[in-house]
């Protein structure tokens, strides 16, 4: 069940890649930028919109998100732009949604990029038995890892879950030698405080990671929610420059090096 498919992606992984947007995800972060990737089953629209794809092939229809689509008719796809990617260094980016949480298809459709000598990498929230890490990490040439909050009451409060199994996966990951980029989504009044940056930082540090990707906040998916019927909680908050140099100085006391993804 994918709700996109997005060619020409530059932010998802190295050089010009297609990313594959599964839909589902076992978190319900407050701040999710893509509220339709949340549930695992098609949702209709109040209305038609241009916020949604609403021109992409994608989507059943102008009022319905989210398609069952098979592996074979997703590799046709991505093998349209292979110059792009042998060009780029890209590839073909899962992400979601959360990926592992349709791990059978997941593994079906690595095994054929792998077959077809594609760069492959995996965006996910590190919400999944380890199993699912283990049979797929052969085939994934990169892990995107969120790190979102440190305190485990808190992730629970902010996405529904308890964080236990996101930090000992990393460590498992870590210790398989898997190359992993971390990202940390920076939540006003969430994720951007001082002490929750020093845990992470703190724990990354002792992981011997030394590079984390700041994403910054972005307040425009509140039309999203509206036409899905939610309400967004946080559509007043903005990110400002000087809270972003504030955090790529904080985690440079834990010894990373913060590089800032998609801030303009
Ligand atoms: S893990 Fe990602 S996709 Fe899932 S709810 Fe959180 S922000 Fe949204």
């Amino acid at each position: 069940m994918i709700f996109d498919i997005k060619k020409y992606t530059i932010h998802d992984g190295p050089g010009i890649r297609t990313t594959i947007f599964l839909k589902g995800c076992p978190l319900h972060c407050q701040w999710c930028q893509n509220p339709e990737s949340m549930s695992f089953r098609p949702e209709r629209l109040d209305r038609p919109s241009r916020h949604f794809y609403v021109n992409s092939p994608w989507v059943t229809d102008r009022m319905t998100i989210g398609k069952l689509i098979s592996v074979n008719r997703i590799i046709d796809e991505i093998m349209k732009d292979t110059v792009f990617y042998k060009a780029s260094g890209g590839g073909i980016t899962i992400s979601g949604g959360e990926p592992l949480a349709q791990i059978d298809f997941v593994d079906s459709l690595l095994k054929v990029c792998k077959k077809n000598r594609l760069h492959t990498v995996i965006d996910t929230s590190g919400y999944a038995d380890w199993a699912c890490f283990e049979k797929i990490r052969r085939q994934t040439d990169l892990f995107l890892y969120d790190m979102k909050i440190f305190d485990r009451k808190a992730h629970i409060k902010y996405t529904g879950v308890d964080n236990t199994i996101i930090f000992e996966n990393l460590e498992k990951l870590i210790a398989t030698r898997a190359k992993i980029a971390i990202r940390f989504p920076l939540i006003p009044q969430v994720t951007d405080a001082v002490a929750n940056m020093r845990a992470i930082g703190n724990f990354l540090s002792k992981n011997k990671i030394r590079e984390i990707d700041i994403l910054p906040f972005n307040f425009l998916c509140y039309e999203k929610y509206n036409r899905i019927g939610k309400r967004y909680p946080f559509r007043s908050s903005r990110t400002t420059r000087s809270r972003i140099e504030s955090t790529v100085k904080e985690f440079s006391k834990s010894g990373l090096s913060a590089k800032i993804e998609g801030w303009a």
